[in-house]
């Protein structure tokens, strides 16, 4: 098994070194290589997502990513940016879905912002199509109008094809789960999520046992604060999966606790955190490892087909919290305080 390892920018290469310790621990027969992207990527090779990157990428059987981007790169031409690194590998590897679990562990309850009624119990799976939208869709940019204006243009695009392969894999996780999907869309205004549905509607036909319903993506961001546990499995485009997988973090306890799994359509994959670079607490060994401790777990089931050692994972994070260790984003009364290397430690203690 061959892993590429991609720590990027910021908190990045942290939180990283903890999912290799936790990986290291497990003894598994990985080979693991590790390459710059985003400003790294830059810094390295004028490039934030150079060519040996991409090739170790496409040659490894996953990929494990820290984050891109720190505000200093901001004034950099836009296609030499942190994010256009993370943009083009997910697109140059197909990586069509981004599966993002937000799971309440009990121990967190008081830590999110929610009241514990509201979100104890939690476990909702987003699935945001992660190749298309108005991320990719031409024509895009800025140019001037004859009256000397500027005008700013994306376009919003999704083909069938692409929309039937991402209610596939939303409609097969939910057969796994509670067989409950919920289908997030802007149909009253936007013809191309008018499509969208169309398509959920004629896939839903292929599973009858499954429970489909649709959302206007406003509604979504309410009902999500509301009322979460409500949803079981939500598919929804790129541009509204960003936002609402971000607004779903907070039902944690905090960004730090969200792992991600970005397959193909052979379940090769990238795995991250859900959050970004966090420059603010970048180096100062405070951030939160376990979004990308919890990312090698969903590593071990998705493309290593190794489900025993991803609940060795999961429990030994459960184990971590449930023995108080909290780092400063979800610490609450009467917890242990941690950095991000000891919890790094607390976790792979849990497992041996
Ligand atoms: P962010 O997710 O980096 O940070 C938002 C807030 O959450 C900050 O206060 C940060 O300190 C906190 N936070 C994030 N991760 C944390 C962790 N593991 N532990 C504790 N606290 C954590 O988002 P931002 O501030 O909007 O963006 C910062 C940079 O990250 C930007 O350059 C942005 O483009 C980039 N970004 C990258 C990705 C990615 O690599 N996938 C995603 C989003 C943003």
């Amino acid at each position: 098994m061959k892993l590429a390892i991609l720590p990027g920018d910021g908190i990045g290469p942290e939180i990283v070194a903890q999912a290799v310790k936790v990986l290291n621990a497990l003894k598994l027969n990985i080979s693991m290589t590790e390459a710059p992207i985003g400003g790294a990527g830059y810094e390295a090779a004028g490039d934030p997502l150079p060519d040996a990157t991409l090739e170790l990428a496409k040659d490894s059987d996953a990929v494990l990513l820290g984050a891109v981007g720190d505000w200093k790169y901001d004034k950099l031409e836009r296609h030499l940016r942190p994010e256009r690194g993370l943009l083009r590998i997910r697109k140059e590897l197909n990586l069509f879905a981004n599966l993002r679990p937000a799971l309440l562990y009990p121990e967190l309850a008081n830590a999110s912002t929610l009241k514990p009624e509201v979100v104890s119990g939690l476990d909702l799976m987003i699935i945001r199509e992660l190749t298309g939208d108005i991320y990719f869709g031409h024509p895009r940019g800025i140019s001037t109008l004859g009256n000397g204006e500027r005008e700013g243009i994306n376009t919003m695009r999704y083909n069938e094809s692409e929309i039937r392969r991402i209610g596939r894999v939303a409609f097969d996780i939910a057969m796994k789960r509670n067989k409950k999907v919920c289908s997030v869309d802007k149909a009253n205004v936007l013809e191309t999520t008018e499509l969208w549905r169309q398509v959920m509607i004629e896939l839903s036909a292929e599973y009858p046992e499954v429970e489909l319903s649709h959302m206007y993506v406003d509604n979504a961001a309410m009902q999500l604060i509301r009322a979460p546990k409500q949803f079981d499995v939500m598919v929804t485009g790129n541009i509204f999966g960003d936002i609402l997988s971000d607004e779903a973090s907070m039902l944690t306890g905090s960004i730090g606790m969200l792992p991600s799994a970005s397959l193909d359509a052979n379940n090769k994959g990238m795995y991250e955190p859900s959050h970004g670079s966090a420059p603010d607490i970048a180096g100062k060994d405070i951030a939160n490892p376990l979004a990308t401790i919890l990312s090698v777990a969903m590593m071990l089931r998705h493309t290593f087909n190794d489900e025993v050692n991803a609940l060795s994972v999961e429990n030994a994070v459960k184990t971590a919290l449930a023995q108080g260790y909290r780092t400063a984003d979800i610490v609450t009364d009467g917890c242990k305080k941690v950095g991000c290397s000891a919890m790094g430690d607390a976790v792979v203690a849990a497992l041996n």
